[in-house]
This record gives C-alpha cells, sequence and structure tokens, in this order.
C-alpha cells in the first residue's frame, strides 16, 4: 500500500538512504534536515527518480515549532500521515567522560532525547486512531550503543540512546491502542558521515574488527528494516528493539 512517511534527519545517511528506498515503494516522503539544503534537494530528486513523492523540510527536531511545522509540511504536501522515521542524530568528539564539555553532551540528549520525544508525541497526535488519525508505524533510531555503553567515547550519546529505547517500549505500550505501532533500530557501526564527528579519521577501521561478519554496515542495509517497519509486512510487530548491527 502507498504510504506518507516523515523522516527526521534525511538528508544524509541513514534517513536519506531509507528516503530513497521508500521511493522505489512509490511512497510519499517528508524530508527534514537540520542545515544541509543542497544534500536534501537530492535526496528529493533521487526519491522522485524512483517513482515516489517528495518534499525538503528544514527544522530541528529539539526545537517544538519546527517539528509541528515538519508535520503540517507532510500533511499540507500528501495529506495524512502513515508513518515516522524519527532519525535524526548527533554524537560528537570522542573522549572519556571527564574530559567531555558539558555543552556538547547536553546537545546529544536535546536533539536525541528531547527531539526523539517531541517527534514521538507530535506521531502521537497526528496518527492516533482516536484522534482521527488513521494508525500508523513510529520508527525510532536507537544505537548498539544502548547496550554496548561507548567507554571512552561517548558515554553521553550511548545513554541518550538507550533513554530511546526505553521510550519506544512505553510508546508501544501506550500508543497500541491508538493503532500505533512503535519500535526502534539499533544500527552498530554503519559507513555515513556521522562518525567524522568523533574526530577519528578511522574510526570504522578502528572498530570493525569486533564485528563479527567483518565490516562496517551500509546505510541501505538499515534502511531495508526501517522500511519493512514502516509497511504494512510488519503488521504485529510492536515494542521491538531490533538491532541491524553485523552481530556486533
Ligand atoms: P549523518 O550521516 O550524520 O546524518 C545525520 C542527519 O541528521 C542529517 O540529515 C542531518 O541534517 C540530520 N540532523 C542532525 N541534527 C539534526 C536536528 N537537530 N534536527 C533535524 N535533523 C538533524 O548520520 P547517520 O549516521 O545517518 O545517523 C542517523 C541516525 O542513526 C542518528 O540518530 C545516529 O545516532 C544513528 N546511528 C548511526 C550509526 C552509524 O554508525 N552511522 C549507528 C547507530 C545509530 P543536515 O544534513 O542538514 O546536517
Amino acid at each position: 500500500m502507498t504510504k506518507t512517511i516523515l523522516i527526521t534527519g534525511a538528508s544524509r545517511g541513514i534517513g536519506a538512504a531509507t528516503a530513497r528506498l521508500a521511493g522505489t515503494r512509490g511512497w510519499s516522503v517528508g524530508v527534514n534536515f537540520a542545515g544541509n539544503a543542497a544534500k536534501a534537494a537530492e535526496v528529493v530528486a533521487a526519491v522522485e527518480a524512483a517513482g515516489g513523492r517528495a518534499i525538503a523540510i528544514r527544522g530541528d527536531v529539539s526545537r517544538e515549532a519546527d517539528v509541528t511545522a515538519m508535520f503540517d509540511a507532510t500533511e499540507r504536501a500528501f495529506g495524512g500521515i502513515d508513518g515516522v522515521f524519527s532519525n535524526a542524530g548527533v554524537l560528537h568528539v570522542a573522549g572519556r567522560i571527564a574530559d567531555t564539555d558539558p555543552g556538547l553532551a547536553r546537545r546529544v540528549f536535546e536533539v536525541n532525547v528531547f527531539g526523539a520525544w517531541l517527534v514521538a508525541r507530535e506521531s502521537a497526535r497526528r496518527l492516533s486512531t482516536r484522534r482521527g488519525g488513521r494508525g500508523g508505524s513510529l520508527v525510532n533510531m536507537s544505537s548498539a550503543a544502548a547496550r554496548l555503553g561507548s567507554p571512552n567515547e561517548f558515554i553521553d550519546y550511548a545513554g541518550s540512546k538507550g533513554a530511546v529505547d526505553s521510550m519506544t517500549l512505553g510508546l508501544a505500550r501506550e500508543l497500541g491502542p491508538d493503532g500505533i505501532r512503535v519500535n526502534a533500530i539499533r544500527p552498530g557501526l554503519i559507513d555515513t558521515d556521522i562518525h567524522a564527528d568523533t574526530g577519528k579519521t578511522d574510526r570504522l577501521g578502528e572498530l570493525v574488527g569486533g564485528v563479527p561478519l567483518g565490516r562496517p554496515g551500509l546505510a541501505d542495509e538499515v534502511a531495508e528494516a526501517v522500511v519493512w517497519l514502516l509497511s504494512d509486512a510488519a503488521s504485529y510487530v510492536s515494542g521491538a528493539l531490533i538491532d541491524v548491527s553485523g552481530g556486533r
């Protein structure tokens, strides 16, 4: 069935790959981005070339007004929303907690936790069958870091993703009766731009030895799991935390 979805942080990486895959299904996609309008425009063009429809929407998930506006824009363009991929997230330069700037950690919690909370709240308001919505699927972006803890790199980031897991479990129970399935995806090491933020130029190379499948993952491989969770093929899946981590 054709769907309308909103993806936060869809200008690059896993969000962009998910938008492109949704395009091949003929879905309509709200492509949210924070600052990189040129990359978002490329994703919109790729979705359309694949057979879907898309619009780019600038907005910061940690700001309530921006989150409301991105849902509004998607609904205005395509009608009601069936699915939301709450994907936007940040990390920062790797280091031990004793040396970490609280401002960097605060931003991680603002975007990864409060942003995910705002997107979940708006999803509940728009999708709930009890509030006139048509039900649907919310996919939260967690990380293998939630269970590994990211020692010596970013305890705050791992904690933010642990919070996403907890919210996912609660949301699945709270929103099931509203016709909304809620799940989280927990990627391991995926080859995207985000690793550059750590300041380690070869972070993937340094950590790949701990991956049983012996290589980093591709954004496209994560997108497959996300689109499945958004689709009707996953109609009885809710409250799941799905690892896409090559066994790590
Ligand atoms: P990425 O390539 O760095 O892309 C990040 C995306 O998020 C970009 O589209 C960026 O927009 C957007 N973004 C950043 N801050 C935002 C904000 N405040 N509001 C709205 N959008 C914002 O990252 P990625 O690797 O695809 O990661 C996506 C998600 O997967 C994150 O939540 C990350 O924690 C999670 N994850 C990644 C990995 C991995 O190994 N890559 C593993 C586990 C989990 P602009 O382009 O405009 O900056």
